[in-house]
Formats: structure tokens, C-alpha cells, sequence
């Protein structure tokens, strides 16, 4: 099961960006995500939408109580941040844990994430100790933890992609 956590999300400011970190945790295969901070039921719509015409069976909702949900997580618990331990010396170790646990919550915030935080996951971890993005954070992070396997079979889909070498082509399933 892979659920991703989006904390502290701000109606208006971050639509775009939760957004697109919901769907890109789609495409990596997550379960769920869920959605702290304001509550956004436009946003959160938006992404239900896609995945009625795009198919898959993601659950995606809005949780006040962010704490709660880290807190009662059974499995491991990885926070991205830039101030985190390398990416690159801990893949290994996170795969490893990953085979017995099974399990995996990925937490990604907007701006100022509580101490709290860094305080109840298992592993704290940066994509570079750069700023950058939750999107480019989670994308990469899922992408080593899944050694490149990028999910291409969405279940229920109204509509796919054909890939084209020159033009945009999608047929009606
Ligand atoms: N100072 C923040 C931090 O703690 O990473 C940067 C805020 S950034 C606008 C929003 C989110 O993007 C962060 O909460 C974190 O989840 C993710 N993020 C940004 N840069 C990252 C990096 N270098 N490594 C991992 N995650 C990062």
C-alpha cells in the first residue's frame, strides 16, 4: 500500500500544485492520497474527475487531523525534505525496510512543516539539499524507490494514450 500525505495545503495558492502532486502520485501507483490543511473540495473534485476518465483505483481525500494520520500509519514513513538525509545513501536502505514492511506513507509539505513531523516518521529525506519542489521531490523519490517502474495499466479507463512518435493520439476504451 502507498499512500502520499500532502501537508498544509493552501486554498487558492496551492490548487495547482496539490494537484499535481495527487496526480503524480497516481502515476507512480499510489493507493491513496490524502489532502491536510484547508479544506479544498474543488480541488480535491478535480483530481476524482481525471481519474474517472483516466481510470485506476486511487482513493483521494481530505484529512484536518494530519497528525492523527501519520501517527496511526502502520508501515513506514518517509517525510521529503531538503534538509533530510541523501537520497542516494538511502535507497538502499528504505528498499530494504521496504521488503518487511510493505507499506510506505510519503509525506511532502508546502510551506513551513512542524518539527512534529520530522519527529514521527521513520526517515527524513532530500532529493538534492536544495529547495525545489514537492512535485519534482515526490516524483524522483518514488521513481528510485520503484527503480524506474513507472505504472502504465489504469483500471477503468474511458480513455488511453496511444503513443506516437509524432502526433497526440488517444483511442476510447
Ligand atoms: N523548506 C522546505 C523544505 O523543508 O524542504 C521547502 C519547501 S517546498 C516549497 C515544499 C515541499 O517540497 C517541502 O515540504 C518538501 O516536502 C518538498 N521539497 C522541496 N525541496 C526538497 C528537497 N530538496 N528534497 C526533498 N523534498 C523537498
Amino acid at each position: 500500500m502507498l499512500e502520499v500525505l500532502r501537508l498544509g495545503h493552501r486554498h487558492g495558492r496551492d490548487d495547482r500544485i496539490s494537484t499535481h502532486v495527487g496526480l503524480t502520485a497516481r502515476q507512480w501507483g499510489a493507493d491513496e492520497v490524502v489532502f491536510s490543511g484547508d479544506e479544498d473540495s474543488s480541488m480535491i473534485q478535480s483530481q476524482r474527475d481525471i481519474v474517472d476518465r483516466w481510470g485506476g483505483e486511487i482513493s483521494i481525500r481530505y484529512e484536518n487531523s494530519w497528525r492523527k494520520e501519520i501517527s496511526e500509519f502502520e508501515g513506514l514513513r518517509v517525510h521529503l525534505t531538503m534538509y533530510g538525509e541523501r537520497i542516494n545513501e538511502m535507497e538502499d536502505v528504505l528498499r530494504d525496510r521496504l521488503s518487511d514492511e510493505k507499506d510506505l506513507l510519503v509525506i511532502v509539505g508546502a510551506e513551513k512543516v512542524p518539527r512534529w513531523v520530522y519527529e514521527n516518521v521513520e526517515f527524513n529525506v532530500s532529493v538534492g539539499n536544495q529547495p525545489h519542489s514537492e512535485i519534482a521531490a515526490l516524483a524522483v523519490f518514488l521513481d528510485r524507490v520503484k527503480e524506474g517502474e513507472i505504472k502504465q495499466e489504469f483500471d477503468r479507463a474511458e480513455i488511453e494514450v496511444e503513443p506516437s512518435e509524432d502526433r497526440k493520439l488517444t483511442r476510447e476504451k
